[in-house]
């Protein structure tokens, strides 16, 4: 059949240029020392920042939120779906949040990916054909379809360009202007002049969108975030944190003035024509915040700050080269896809998991290997890896 060749022509040009994806199966948590294909290996890969995916505590809260509320929800959540669990998760993230927000609300989502199609779409549903979305260059793949979604005019501004932004701003007619950005670009680990861009959007009567899926429960003091972190506040900003990360467990939402929640809530079709997350999961996320507001979500961060210190000061690379991060994502620069991958299997043969980021995740010629760490993980976890890339960068 013409079709599957076309396809298998297609999939041999990707294993030619070693771009070719395959999954690994875990058969364990998601731990550090984690069991793959059946072996042992120590991971760095997950973004479980505080090391809740496999906290004993969370797990309890998840089969009782199964007691209470079944395993599915059922319908949608303007059909019959939204449950008891949703409501308290909504109405403890928007407290948590409301330093940051004025009159906040809070939605929460089966995933962040759908909470950015749902932003995006949903405010630009006031009138797509006055709506410019004025999106950072290296923003997650959720927000580029999330605005292609929205059938708004989309114009890219340079990573990190608040002056090439000022500009389109300045030259813009838009009724409706929204400013979109990651907050950790998730392939680098650097963070977005959050600042600039809020005091950019304010004077020009945008809207700030904030993807904070690498920040929520790992930045800030109490944990809150970027917004914590920058120390931001203002109605302009909406704010995207998903609970699958640092948070352990799934799903997403946004923070926003409740008018703007109450607005995707009527709008945003990602949020409307999807059953609602098993209840069991907002349960269990109300453990994973607690937990994250409290003594032992500092003491987490304050380890996973102590290892990003550590893997900082002790990686010495010639060739490559660690990209300026004081994130959990530390990648380290090699370039060439084929060296990539080479890297990647040769420390996944001394049982060490590193993912290799090839494009079209990322621009062409800057192929990573992209480190995550973990409060779960150890000093001597970290010390490991360190050896093994100091030594496989000299051979
Ligand atoms: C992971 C991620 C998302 C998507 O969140 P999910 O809950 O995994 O769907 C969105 N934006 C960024 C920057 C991410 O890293």
């Amino acid at each position: 059949m013409i079709l599957l060749k076309q396809l298998e022509v297609q999939l041999e040009a990707l294993n030619t240029a070693s771009l070719r994806r395959r999954r690994r199966t875990a058969d364990s948590a998601c731990v550090p020392r984690v069991t793959v294909d059946g072996n042992p290996v120590l991971a760095f890969c997950s973004n479980d920042y505080l090391g809740l995916a496999a906290h004993p505590q969370i797990i309890a809260a998840l089969q009782q939120g199964a007691q209470l509320y079944g395993a599915g929800s059922g319908a949608s959540h303007l059909i019959s779906g939204h449950s008891r669990a949703h409501a308290l998760l909504e109405e403890r993230l928007a407290e948590f949040m409301s330093p940051h927000l004025e009159s906040a609300r809070a939605l929460y989502f089966c995933t962040g990916y759908m909470a950015n199609l749902a932003i995006l779409s949903g405010l630009a549903a006031v009138s797509s054909a006055k709506t410019v979305i004025f999106s950072e260059s290296l923003n997650h793949a959720s927000l580029i379809d999330g605005a292609r979604l929205s059938r708004a005019q989309v114009q890219v501004y340079p990573h990190g360009d608040v002056l090439a932004l000022k500009g389109m701003l300045e030259a813009s007619t838009a009724a409706t202007k929204i400013v979109v950005t990651d907050s950790v670009f998730s392939m680098d680990g650097n963070l977005a002049p959050l600042p600039a861009l809020l005091a950019l959007s304010e004077k020009h009567d945008a809207w700030l969108v904030v993807d904070d899926a690498h920040g929520f429960g790992a930045l800030g003091e109490e944990g809150r975030g970027v917004l914590e972190h920058f120390n931001l506040r203002s109605p302009n900003l909406i704010y995207m944190g998903t609970l699958g990360k640092a948070a352990g467990v799934g799903g997403a939402f946004v923070a926003a003035h409740a008018t703007v929640i109450d607005w995707l809530l009527q709008k945003s079709r990602p949020y409307i024509y999807t059953t609602a997350a098993p209840p069991a999961l907002a349960h269990a996320l109300l453990t994973s915040l607690d937990i994250i507001q409290g003594e032992e979500g500092r003491a987490r961060r304050a380890h996973l700050h102590n290892l990003i210190a550590q893997l900082r000061a002790d990686l010495h690379l010639t060739r490559w080269s660690l990209m300026p991060s004081m994130t959990a994502i530390q990648p380290v620069l090699v370039g060439d896809n084929a060296t990539a991958m080479r890297a990647a299997a040769s420390l996944y043969e001394q049982g060490l998991w590193v993912p290799a980021i090839r494009p079209p995740t990322v621009p062409d010629g800057t192929a990573r290997l992209r480190i995550t760490l973990s409060a779960a993980h150890s000093a001597d976890d970290v010390a490991c890896l360190l050896d093994a890339l100091n030594t496989l960068e000299s051979d």
